[in-house]
């Protein structure tokens, strides 16, 4: 039992421990099978270090008083004069510091900005997935920062310039010219009042003013404004295009970005996100006028990565959480985690962890190989969104069902659940919401033969798990096949996660994945599948080791 400190009147018995001073890597079998499997050569050495970095108690704190303590906004000085600057609790700077010094803002990138070799991107998703466990407002910046470079590549002179200050694994928050800093960060502006999907509805305007730009007009939606640069698109003669917009123009006078107030959002609250107007902005030129859908879709897909992993992870320390509590909570003279029905609820979860971590894992693999593989290539073009939509939509209502298992102290503040809970939707949303995710599938299913193959290809073996001929998606004209595509894709992305779970996983969870999530459709509510008793004793062991 534990001996926890007295109140005047009662002894505080029947409680669990707080679940902090663990080593996130070494704690989690399913995370350390998939980056073997997956990132042939990791370090995983440095990964259960970074696992025990973060998962210290002083990083949940750190996490919890960053959200406590949101930012806040100075539009002016006393006297009137613009200052456009956001202050953030230390806590926020601490995280900030840690993930950089961590490469999760770059580590995927030479100092070139050319991508790092494998498994450079399993690695970095493996601590990215450790850390959103921990605190996850932070990593909009650390995200946009890592695929920032992704669209940079279509200027080669600025990238060469950027390039070695975005790598460098010093966090420098200072307000001042990026060219005189240690290290720099990057954002991104797209979404306006009028449209964030439909981004060729941009309005905001570019005008060529010599050997740049100035840009007028807005962004509704702007996050990390304290970052160092953005890409923004806004409309040029020639069309849509990509722009660098820095905080600060070439002489060192502070550019025209006009923060006009931060929203004021249900999580997601140690991160800011403002909106913004550009007064004739100084901006460069990434791409061709007319080409910014294309130019920045090479960030957006690395953002939509981060989503799954960062949405996975929030799974993943809700079930820890839940796991651990009923380890050591007694109801009726038996502990929960013995209860059956609550075993029922605790291993349906921690399948479903199983199936989120190993495709993520695999799909980070995609991206380590991309470049030379165009197999890989169309794997991360068709699975990045489906894996976002299925991850990122089933987080909520696990989180909800875990939180539950810690009965009222799940639904408290001083728990790291409700925080949880609070920002699991934010991955639906940004980045592409889930209709959009759907609909970028089918455009891939279209368009794209390498991918279209490769859906054949995982329809062939799902006939062969379901033991009968199976057509994964059979649209029969455009109206169905836009208003059945959550069906298809939801299916793709449990049909991908069970393939990677083959190639990690014991048997039996495969086994288990597949006869819960594919064989039918999986239950409304967690526990309420099947899952014998043996089947159980095998993905509660493998949750979590005893404390
Ligand atoms: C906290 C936060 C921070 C953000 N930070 C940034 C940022 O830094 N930079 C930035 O550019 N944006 C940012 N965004 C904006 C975000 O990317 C957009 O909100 C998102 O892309 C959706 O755009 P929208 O809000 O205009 O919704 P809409 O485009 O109006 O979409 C509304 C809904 O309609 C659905 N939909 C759209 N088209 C179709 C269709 N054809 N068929 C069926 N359904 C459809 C969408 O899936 C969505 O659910 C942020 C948003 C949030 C919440």
């Amino acid at each position: 039992m534990n001996t926890l400190p007295r109140f005047d009147t009662t002894e505080v018995f029947n409680q669990s421990s707080p679940y902090e001073n663990v080593d996130l890597y070494s704690s989690d079998l399913a995370l350390q099978e998939a980056v073997k499997a997956n990132g042939d050569g990791a370090d995983a050495a440095a990964l259960s270090a970074y696992g025990r970095q973060w998962g210290t108690a002083e990083m949940f704190a750190a996490g919890r008083r960053a959200n406590e303590n949101p930012p806040k906004l100075y539009t002016f000085d006393p006297k009137g004069f613009r200052r456009d600057v956001v202050e953030f609790h230390p806590a926020y700077h601490d995280l900030m510091r840690a993930s950089v010094a961590g490469g999760l803002h770059a580590s995927t990138w030479t100092p070139t900005g050319e991508r790092a070799p494998p498994p450079a991107e399993v690695a970095r998703a493996a601590r990215y997935y450790m850390t959103a466990q921990v605190e996850s407002g932070h990593l909009c910046p650390i995200t946009m920062t890592r695929a920032a470079l992704g669209a940079l590549a279509a200027a080669p002179e600025l990238l060469a310039k950027v390039a070695p200050k975005v790598v460098s694994t010093s966090y420098d928050p200072v307000f001042r010219p990026w060219w005189e800093k240690t290290g720099m960060t990057l954002g991104m502006g797209m979404t306006e009042k009028q449209g964030g999907t439909d981004v060729r509805a941009n309005i905001t305007t570019a005008t060529l003013s010599g050997d740049y730009y100035t840009i007028f007009g807005h962004k509704w939606f702007l996050s990390a404004p304290m970052c160092d640069a953005f890409l923004v698109l806004a409309q040029a003669p020639g069309g849509l295009t990509c722009f660098f917009v820095p905080r600060f123009r070439p002489g060192g006078s502070v550019n025209a970005l006009h923060l006009q107030r931060l929203k004021d959002k249900l999580g997601n609250r140690s991160n800011a996100s403002s909106e913004v107007e550009f007064a004739d902005a100084y901006a460069l030129r990434v791409g061709d006028e007319g080409a910014g859908v294309r130019t920045i879709i090479q960030m957006v897909q690395l953002t939509r990565l981060d989503c799954a992993l960062a949405s996975a992870g929030f799974m993943r320390m809700a079930l820890a959480q839940a796991v651990h509590h009923c380890r050591y909570r007694s109801v009726f003279q038996r502990h929960l985690y013995n209860q059956p029905m609550m075993r029922s609820v605790l291993s349906d979860l921690a399948l479903e962890v199983e199936g989120a971590v190993a495709l993520v894992m695999r799909l980070a693999r995609a991206f380590d190989r991309a470049g030379s593989d165009p197999r890989e290539a169309a794997y991360a073009r068709l699975v990045t969104p489906a894996a976002k939509y299925w991850i990122c939509k089933t987080a909520p209502s696990f989180i909800y069902e875990a939180m539950e298992c810690l009965g009222g102290n799940g639904y408290v503040e001083e728990s790291i659940l409700p925080r949880l809970y609070r920002e699991a939707p934010v991955n639906a949303i940004w980045e592409g919401s889930g209709n959009v995710m759907c609909l970028d599938v089918l455009r891939a299913l279209r368009r794209d033969k390498e991918a279209a193959d490769f859906f054949g290809a995982m329809a062939t073996e799902a006939s062969a798990w379901l033991g009968k001929e199976t057509t994964l998606f059979e649209p029969k004209n455009e109206f169905e096949s836009e208003a059945t595509a959550r069906v298809a894709v939801g299916r793709l992305a449990t049909l991908a996660a069970a393939a990677a779970l083959e190639a990690t996983a014991p048997p039996a969870v495969t086994e288990a994945f597949v006869r819960t999530r594919l064989l039918r459709q999986h239950a409304a509510l967690y526990g309420a599948d099947d899952l014998d008793a043996y089947t159980m004793d095998a993905l509660l062991q493998r949750s979590l080791p005893e404390r």
